[in-house]
């Protein structure tokens, strides 16, 4: 198989075209030509005048090696890299009890699926509910403000990635990514996710996606439980050996996965009483800003605004201030809506989610500024959390007590006043709904200046940024974990037996890390132990 890049296709070409292009690239006839298939798509504009579709493409030829050697000079003709996962060796170890992971989003569901798929039988124990009562549940605080803690936009089946873009790109590069998308595909995501540069699945799909990850894992022998939140861990002689779920049952376990998110606030109080070593993170708050999507699509693909092939545009920006710190977009969400994604009583906060069709009438993306320890007023491995915890109860007082957001319009917020002339031509999409203050109230006032700073640099650089009446909705705190949970070589705590994983731990940023971070430690552990005899 040999791996051919740089192929590009005008928007009037068709991919079927791919086969003549490869045929003259390579010199090669028909006849030698036996299969193709798309490694990666990606949308070249930056010429916006003249915009390509840029494919790799996989290509099975017969005599390959003639080929390479005729194209030798051309760093655009290469072999293709195998993509096939390979589960590590089991261990030699013998278990006492099954593996437990403690949460079913991306880390945790990853984890479960490879120790499933190597013989483990693993029990997944998770606070939500499954994904079709938790729907409801969510749709109810989004359209009464009734919050249910234990059941919401950051918990239950899925996990944080549930209720969102389900965008799939990721900066890590390790061939396990290959393996989730195409375990993603197998669950009923789009197949276009193997070879898009930036694929995304979107909530509706999502949710099927999930659901059939856990019966593939229940069907491998593993088992699922939900409403099953783990309130202790039993720890002797610095081990785990067990754990205490919804503050009554017992289970032996020597062995977790702990797959929390960056939510699980009192989960990670019970943990610094049980003495796992943690510490405080950097991460970002700020706002989210809403646009005309319309307007982005002009902005990035001018007079090809409205080509079918190209989708709705996304944007990414960054800017850094003087005073050292930076501002950037985050969690950009195409036709997409503003959530509440609020998971604990008393607080607002905000985020993003589209469907597959991204279809909706505005953009939203996150404006974050970067915040570090030093920002958080105490050493305290938690203080993070005490952080985001005040700026988000502020958000909800401001926002009036009821889940409804604070919001102010662009114009008002770079000129320090109030936003009382009432909306322009961005309809807020954040349900319940928002009420117009002013966002300095409840953001630190560094954050307020370097975002002041950093939107006029951003309009420099995209066209409409700016625009007056784009609206933005206040707080988003929960960008990645304000914790970490330290690990050793082994991947394993401070408390032995235990593994903390994905975004909770601070070891990954997103649906693609996480799930990946979950296969890893998957891997060490089925490196270590050898599954049980009869898997009980
Ligand atoms: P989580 O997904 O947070 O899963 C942790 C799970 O553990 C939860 O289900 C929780 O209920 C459970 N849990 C916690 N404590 C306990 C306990 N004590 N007992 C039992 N269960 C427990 N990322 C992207 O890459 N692309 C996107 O488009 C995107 N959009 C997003 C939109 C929204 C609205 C949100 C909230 C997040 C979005 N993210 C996105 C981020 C992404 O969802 C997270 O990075 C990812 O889900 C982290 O995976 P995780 O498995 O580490 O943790």
């Amino acid at each position: 198989m040999l791996r051919i890049s740089g192929i590009k296709l005008s928007l009037d070409q068709d991919e079927r075209d791919l086969k003549n292009v490869l045929l003259t690239k390579l010199k090669i006839k028909e006849g030698e030509l036996k299969k193709h298939q798309i490694f990666k798509r990606s949308v070249d504009a930056r010429k916006r005048e003249n915009i390509y579709l840029v494919y790799t493409v996989d290509v099975e030829v017969s005599n390959a090696h003639k080929i390479l050697a005729r194209h030798a000079r051309d760093i655009d003709v290469a072999p293709a890299p195998s993509l096939t996962y390979e589960y590590v060796e089991p261990g030699k170890s013998p278990l006492e009890n099954r593996p437990v992971i403690i949460g079913t989003g991306p880390a945790g569901l990853f984890a479960g699926l490879i120790l499933a798929q190597t013989g483990y039988r693993p029990l997944l124990l998770e606070r939500g509910a499954d994904v079709d009562r938790r729907t409801k549940r969510v749709e109810d605080f989004w359209a009464q403000g009734r919050l249910d803690g234990e059941c919401n936009v950051q918990f239950g089946e899925g996990g944080a990635g549930t209720f969102s873009d389900g965008k799939l790109t990721t900066l890590i590069r390790d061939l396990r990514c290959r393996k989730v998308l195409e375990e993603l595909v197998r669950a009923g995501a789009p197949e276009e996710i193997l070879y898009a540069h930036k694929p995304h699945v979107g909530t509706d799909i999502l949710k099927t996606v999930v659901k059939n990850l856990r019966q593939e894992i229940i069907r491998l022998g593993g088992e699922v439980r939900f409403q099953a939140k783990v309130t202790d861990l039993l720890v002797e002689q610095g081990a785990v050996k067990g754990l205490v779920v919804n503050e009554s049952e017992s289970i032996a376990a020597g062995l977790v996965i702990l797959a929390i998110g960056h939510s699980a606030r009192d989960t990670f109080a019970m943990l610094h009483n049980r003495k796992v070593v943690m510490t405080p993170k950097a991460f970002s708050i700020g706002v989210r800003i809403e646009h005309p999507q319309q307007l982005i699509n002009a902005a990035q693909y001018r007079e090809f605004a409205r080509h079918e092939k190209l989708g709705p545009a996304e944007y990414k920006l960054a800017y850094h201030s003087p005073g050292g710190r930076s501002a950037y977009t985050f969690c950009m969400c195409p036709g997409g809506t503003v959530v509440a994604a609020a998971s604990e009583k008393g607080g607002v906060v905000t985020n993003g989610m589209s469907i597959h069709a991204r279809n909706g009438e505005n953009a939203n993306s996150a404006l974050l500024v970067s915040v570090t320890p030093a920002d958080f007023g105490s050493s305290h491995p938690l203080s993070g959390i005490e952080f985001q915890r005040r700026w988000e109860r502020l958000a909800f007082e401001l926002g009036g007590k009821n889940y409804h957001a604070p919001a102010q319009l662009l114009r008002d917020f770079l000129a320090d006043q109030s936003s009382c002339s009432g909306l322009g031509q961005v309809q807020p999409s954040y349900r319940p709904g928002v009420t117009m203050v002013e966002l300095k109230k409840c953001l630190p006032p560094y954050v307020v200046s370097v975002l002041r700073e950093a939107i006029p640099e951003f309009d420099k650089k995209m066209k409409g940024f700016a625009l007056p009446d784009a609206v933005l909705t206040g707080v988003e705190t929960r960008s990645s974990s304000p914790v970490r949970i330290e690990r050793n070589e082994r991947r394993e705590a401070s408390v032995l037996g235990l593994y903390p994983a994905g975004e909770g731990a601070g070891y990954a940023g997103g649906i693609i890390s996480a799930a990946v971070d979950g296969i890893r430690v998957a891997e060490a552990v089925s490196s270590q132990y050898k599954p049980m005899e009869d898997g009980a």
